[in-house]
């Protein structure tokens, strides 16, 4: 187990170091932010939804290297996929991070099978104040889709 936990905090320490699509974007797209007081920290998210698919998206935010990280490799997992299986990939992660109730999703015999880098980071369910680190990028995708929801149902 020792050298598994090595190997996720390596994958945890690369995406905070060298976050994917860190920015803004500049056509049209839906913005979402969230904060997690306990630990200080901030994400902001743009998305861009096309026809049931997110097809671009973008993260700033600062605070420790759980929540950068979980944000990163959120970017990594729902671009280019549709909607629904981004709300899916939601779903067990929170059932990873013992956020929701479910049914273990992730296959323990093959590591990274089922939801990539994002099982690195479930060693933070030992931490249990740091899981809202972790969860801080999610909860703020759901705000942007629920709001892609609103629009699409007033037009
Ligand atoms: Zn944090």
């Amino acid at each position: 187990m020792a050298q598994l936990d090595e190997l996720y905090r390596e994958v945890i320490l690369d995406h905070y170091r060298n976050p994917r699509r860190r920015g803004t974007i500049d056509g049209d797209h839906i913005h979402a932010e969230g904060n997690n007081p306990s630990c200080g920290d901030e994400f902001y998210l743009d998305v861009v939804i096309d026809d049931g698919v997110v097809t671009d998206a973008a993260m700033q935010g600062q605070g420790c290297s759980i929540s950068q990280a979980s944000g990163s490799m959120m970017m990594d997992a729902i671009v280019g996929t549709p909607v629904d299986e981004v709300r899916e990939i939601s779903r067990k992660f929170k059932i990873m991070m013992t956020i929701e109730e479910g049914e273990d999703p992730i296959d323990h015999d093959r590591p990274g099978s089922v939801l990539g880098d994002l099982e690195a980071l479930q060693g933070v369910r030992k931490f249990p104040v740091r899981i809202k680190c972790a969860d801080l990028a999610w909860t703020t995708l759901e705000d942007a889709l629920n709001t892609a929801d609103e629009m699409s149902s007033a037009s």
